[in-house]
């Protein structure tokens, strides 16, 4: 008997249809002997019209009845969940944030989790009944309802599982799982069996849409097992591994300890939109780096890639990073300014938009000499010009023109074994 924590996303619960048919998988996991404690989310589209009515009442409105309003989503989608599963013969009931209790701060529409108390939900779970808990939402030491952020269901999924020690939390979705690249920018990607949460986190965060990167940071502080995986599966279906042997139909994303067949790298992954802005002759001295960043932080500019030259005589130095495509005009505008201050000191500023940042991710490139002597080789093959290159212990990018960067990644994708054995 394992203990599961069961998160259905918006797609998932978009009608009581689909509700319906969620609620199949959690009677699959109970008539198993699991133990279930279901997270949902709103109907998709849901919260966005919520958000658009309390826009249309007042542009400026109290951040309070902000979270009034659109937690109110999942107060639906939690009460009919439960209604579903009484009516499958699974005992069932809702649980709002605040009735669990899940404890926040109180920065409304932005709060972040304090504490959970599991005693109901464990108390619940032994009499062989399953919770249906309200993801995105909670309550505020004030007493007043709070949500997560956008996409915060995820988080409340994590964290429910963390604190009611679950073996698994099973994210539902639209997608089976986590895939070694875009399907649709290469056809040979294939779904992973198991991720570590530090590769996840990396492709979350360059772009890879599946999970909230707070849930799946949250997920590795507290080492709960997470498996990406679909809703639109059949549930009564043999329960198959990606790899086609016997386990959970998804993407296990779990310690880096847990993985055996370790791969060098998992994934390779794109971002588009990238704009690179140079520093020509930047004055070279201790404080510069902070004096350009910061004028970049003021305007809560997010920079990506930076390189700094050495330079010659230590007396000028070039410095080159990226930000998106939309920050180009305001980053440029903040560095005249920063100039005409006085703040700092540099000749000329260059730049262009439309650039591709392809990275590939791996906790196996931590001990393995060579990796990115390869992936360069791959670029070079076909022809591919690198403009920058970054690293970290588990992941490097490469800047290049985005005429190149579908090829790029079906490059590195094959370089590093990642097509699908049938491809
Ligand atoms: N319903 C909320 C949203 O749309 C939370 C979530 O779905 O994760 O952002
Ligand atoms: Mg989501």
């Amino acid at each position: 008997m394992a203990r599961i924590v069961m998160k259905f996303g918006g797609t998932s619960v978009a009608n009581v249809e689909r509700i319906r048919q969620a609620a199949r998988h959690v009677k699959r996991e109970v008539d198993a002997g699991n133990q279930v404690t279901v997270v949902v989310s709103a109907m998709s589209g849901k919260t966005n019209e919520l958000v658009g009515w309390v826009n249309e009442s007042s542009p400026l409105h109290d951040a309070r009845e902000y979270d009034a309003v659109v937690a109110s989503g999942e107060q639906i989608t939690a009460g009919l969940m439960a209604i579903v599963l009484s009516d499958m013969g699974i005992p069932s009931r809702s649980f709002q944030g605040w009735q669990v209790p899940i404890h926040t701060d109180d920065s409304h529409g932005a709060a972040r989790i304090v504490d959970i108390d599991p005693t109901e939900l464990d108390k619940r779970m032994a009499d062989g009944m399953v919770p249906v808990v309200t993801g995105f939402q909670g309550i505020a030491k004030s007493g007043r309802v709070t949500t997560l952020g956008r996409g915060g269901s995820d988080t409340s999924a994590v964290a429910v599982a963390a604190a009611v020690k679950a073996d698994r939390c099973d994210i539902y979705t639209d997608v089976d799982g986590v895939y070694t690249t875009d399907p649709r920018i290469d056809p040979k990607a294939h779904r992973l069996n198991k991720i570590a949460f530090e590769e996840m986190l990396e492709m979350a965060s360059l772009g890879a849409k599946v999970l909230m990167i707070r849930s799946v940071e949250m997920a590795m502080a507290h080492k709960v097992r997470l498996v990406v995986r679909s809703t639109f599966d059949d549930p009564e279906a043999p329960q198959v591994a990606p790899d086609g042997s016997p386990g959970v139909p998804g993407t296990l994303v779990c310690d880096e300890d847990e993985i055996m067949e370790k791969t060098i790298v998992s994934g390779v992954t794109l971002a588009r939109a990238e704009a690179k802005i140079t520093l020509r002759d930047v004055k070279d001295k201790p404080g510069v780096a902070a004096a350009v960043f910061g004028a970049l932080a003021d305007e809560s500019i997010v920079v990506d890639m930076i390189v700094q030259n050495i330079s010659d005589d230590g007396s000028v130095t070039d410095i080159t990073f990226t930000v998106p495509d939309s920050e180009y005009d305001k980053s440029v505008k903040a560095l005249e300014a920063a100039r005409a201050s006085g703040a700092i000191e540099y000749a000329r500023v260059t730049g262009s938009k439309g650039g591709a940042k392809v990275s590939v991710v791996g906790v196996g490139m931590r001990n393995h000499a060579g990796v990115a002597a390869w992936r360069f080789k791959a670029l070079a093959d076909k022809g591919i010009n690198i403009q920058l290159i970054t690293t970290s212990e588990i992941k490097t990018s490469v800047l290049i023109d985005d005429e190149y960067a579908e090829l790029a990644v079906r490059a590195l994708h094959t370089y590093y074994g990642l097509d699908r054995r049938d491809a």
